[in-house]
């Protein structure tokens, strides 16, 4: 495992930030780690990279111990802290110049890694001329620099424009192929753009962690239906992969239904059978979002 937290907690004073957090990650995996404000993530992260140091628990990198060996850990993780530091009035091949250096990294890789994260264009100029996207991605050249195997993003992508988003949402698919990706985020539709797997956190502890796929695979379907009369719940419940019927008022119900293939034409049958006109339909699939307000409340 490239990544393996074991029983983590973190204790400010009376607070615990982190409760007994364990998990692990393997290469290829582009983990979105979710989590309302105040959750643990940043915590999480900077225990991680052994930035901080956890009150309890094992956390390591590579099979490396981050506690115990800090430095020997750093070299296999590529971090980029929540507010991107950056010295502005460096210029961009200079600052990553002395990154390299601080890695001792042979000065070639230099342009391998600018040419990498898109910044040719850019790269004589001074990182106070850049726009946010593109410090941005000097932060994640001075993440990879050193060929991490393991990148520990912190919201990566708040503060940048549409196309911005797009762009560094590709750039981080893309070093997920052969790397172990960490990335937090509120924003629920990168987790669908970019991760593969979804971690859930709230006041600390995991309350969720679950592939994408499984995830889709086992998405709610959510119908809302006004008929022109009355029904009895028993006979909702009896269309096929019915989940649970909620009467909201009158005649207008909320139905849940555990399958992906539209119920709609077998809720026109249904309601032709039972001699009703349906009056209002709305279909929605539960996704991420809806879930994490559940998990997160
Ligand atoms: P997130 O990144 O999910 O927003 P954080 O890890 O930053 O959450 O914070 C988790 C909790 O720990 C919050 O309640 C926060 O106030 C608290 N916390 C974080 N850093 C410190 C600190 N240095 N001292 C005291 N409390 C802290």
């Amino acid at each position: 495992m490239s990544i393996q937290l074991t029983s983590i907690s973190k204790i400010y004073g009376s607070q615990t930030a982190v409760n007994n957090l364990s998990f692990s990650a393997k290469k290829g995996e582009i983990v979105g780690f979710l989590g309302p404000n105040g959750a643990g993530k940043s915590t999480t992260m900077k225990i991680l990279t052994g930035y901080l140091q956890p009150s309890e628990g094992t956390v390591l990198v590579n099979d490396i111990n981050v506690v115990v060996n800090p430095i020997k850990a750093q070299k296999n993780i590529g971090y980029l802290p929540e507010h991107n530091p950056l010295y502005l009035e460096m210029y961009v091949k200079e600052y990553l110049h002395f990154v390299a250096s601080i890695h001792k990294i042979n000065k070639t890789e230099i342009d391998v890694v600018i040419d990498r994260v898109g910044l040719s264009q850019e790269s004589q100029k001074k990182i106070n001329q850049l726009s946010k996207g593109y410090r941005q991605r000097v932060g994640l050249a001075a993440a990879i620099i050193h060929n991490p195997d393991v990148l520990i993003l912190d919201e990566p992508t708040t503060g940048l424009d549409p196309n911005q988003l797009v762009e560094i949402r590709a750039l981080i698919k893309e070093l997920g192929k052969d790397k172990t990706v960490l990335l937090s985020t509120h924003i629920m539709q990168e987790v669908e753009a970019i991760c593969n797997r979804v971690i859930i956190i709230n006041k600390g502890e995991i309350v969720l962690d679950e592939s994408l796929s499984s995830l889709k695979e086992n998405q709610e379907q959510v119908i809302t239906v006004t008929f022109d009369f009355k029904i009895e719940e028993q006979l909702l419940l009896q269309l096929p992969n019915s989940n649970t019927a909620e009467n909201i008022s009158d005649n207008s119900w909320k139905l849940s239904f555990s399958t992906k293939t539209d119920m709609r034409p077998k809720l026109f049958d249904f309601a032709q059978e039972q001699g009703l006109k349906i009056l209002e339909l709305n279909s929605e699939n539960k996704n991420l979002e809806t879930l994490f307000r559940e998990l997160t409340l």
